[in-house]
């Protein structure tokens, strides 16, 4: 079968692979703690589930309009006003089936071949592929663990050029947990100002899971509000990650877009899952507040566990949940049998010594790292990373 060279091109999510990875040998019967994907482990909240249940008692089973129910719309209109501080009218809000389909709606709506865009790297797996998809020019900004992986605004002046289309970014960050601050952000806004024609898509689907207080929408800056759009969803606040619920405050046009786009690929999401987003979105944020608290504490732990492990080095996340460690003094390492020469080896070494299961930070344009989601229970991540330390030790 001659496949197409766009699909051949393209990466499988490494999150997904590495996950499909554990969930095989679980079936085997291998005891294997899963940290490579990230999803939370809690129960959706009841009130959502009851919404949902109603939704289908009352026969919402029919196509629903391309952006979303009207009433849903109004919804995430208020949410974004009562969290964000940003005014958007129903008719700029397009809702998907999930984030992943918002983020990849706007590149196809507003990225031509040649165009750049630039992912300030650590990124997040599937931005780099579908911006390659619909042949944009990835622009990595490199970030280290030293800069707590925080793009600067020197940084982002020098990558941003006449060819600069887009700029795209998490904060809370997968695949670092790194939270920019609501000053540090403002600052490269004065950088964006010089450059009007650029469009920044800010994803804020961490946006509940900020352990350093509210997450700032650089839409809120109204120089930049024409030309941002923001980017949410409800996998990960809510704990609805196969629900698939994401959704997009943006300028006009690139909605009206996103929903031309959408209407021949998928048309409107799902309407049981809609329903239950207006009882989500109509929520009080303190609610979730208990899977933020867990979550910080998970962090402390994860973080006081790795600072035992020799010969990595962590930054202190501040928000999402996932440990991004450096680890590349384990490369060319043995353990007399296998040489681990990348993240990528290590990982599947890990795998298979520690029965742990791991991202390798290629994927996420961080070669010199691997990714931990701690979105699990403590005990887990107390025996997740002792067998790591075992396992670790053993490599000279
Ligand atoms: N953006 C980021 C940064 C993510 O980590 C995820 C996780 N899947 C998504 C977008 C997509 O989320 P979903 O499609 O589940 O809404
Ligand atoms: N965003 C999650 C992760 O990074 C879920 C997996 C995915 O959608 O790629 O693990």
């Amino acid at each position: 079968m001659q496949l197409s060279q766009r699909v051949l091109k393209l990466a499988e999510s490494e999150t997904l692979a590495m996950s499909r990875r554990a969930n095989e040998l679980k079936e085997k019967g291998v005891d294997v703690i899963n940290m490579s994907l990230g999803e939370p482990d809690f129960k959706t909240p009841d009130f959502i589930k009851r919404a949902a249940k109603e939704a289908i008692d009352k026969d919402f089973s029919y196509y629903t309009p391309v952006p979303g129910y009207k009433d849903l719309q109004t919804a995430i209109c208020k949410k974004f006003k009562r969290d964000n501080g940003l005014d958007y009218q129903p008719n700029q809000i397009v809702t998907s089936t999930g984030a992943k389909q918002s983020i990849i709606n706007v590149i196809m709506a507003i990225v031509n071949p040649g165009d750049e865009v630039i992912l300030p790297a650590p990124y997040w797996v599937s931005y780099s592929e579908m911006v390659s998809l619909f042949e944009g020019k990835v622009v990595e900004a490199s970030t280290g663990i030293e800069t707590d992986f925080k793009i600067t605004p020197a940084l982002l002046e020098k990558y941003l050029n006449p060819k600069t289309k887009a700029f795209l970014f998490s904060s809370p960050c997968n695949p670092t947990g790194t939270t920019y601050t609501e000053s540090e952000l403002r600052a490269l806004g004065e950088v964006f100002k010089k450059f009007p024609n650029v469009v920044i898509i800010s994803d804020e689907i961490y946006e509940h899971i900020n352990f350093q207080g509210k997450t700032f929408s650089l839409a809120a800056i109204p120089e930049l509000y024409d030309r941002t759009v923001t980017v949410n969803g409800l996998s990960k606040g809510f704990a609805m990650t196969g629900w698939r619920l994401g959704y997009i405050g943006a300028p006009k046009a690139i909605a009206d877009a996103c929903v031309k786009i959408q209407g021949q690929f998928t048309s409107g999401a799902c309407s049981i899952t809609q329903r239950a987003a207006i009882a989500a979105m109509e929520m009080d944020p303190s609610e979730i507040a208990p899977m933020r608290e867990a979550f910080r504490k998970r962090r402390d732990l994860i973080v006081s566990l790795f600072k035992e492990i020799p010969n990595v080095e962590i930054n202190h996340p501040e928000g999402a949940f996932y440990l991004f460690p450096k680890v590349s003094w384990y490369f060319g390492k043995t353990d007399g049998k296998t040489v681990v020469k990348d993240a990528k080896d290590l990982c599947m070494w890990l795998l298979d010594e520690a029965k742990v299961a791991l991202t390798p930070g290629g994927s996420f344009g961080a070669p010199d790292y691997f990714r931990l989601s701690y979105a699990t229970s403590e005990d887990k991540i107390t025996d997740a990373c002792k067998r790591i330390k075992t396992a670790l030790a053993k490599l000279h």
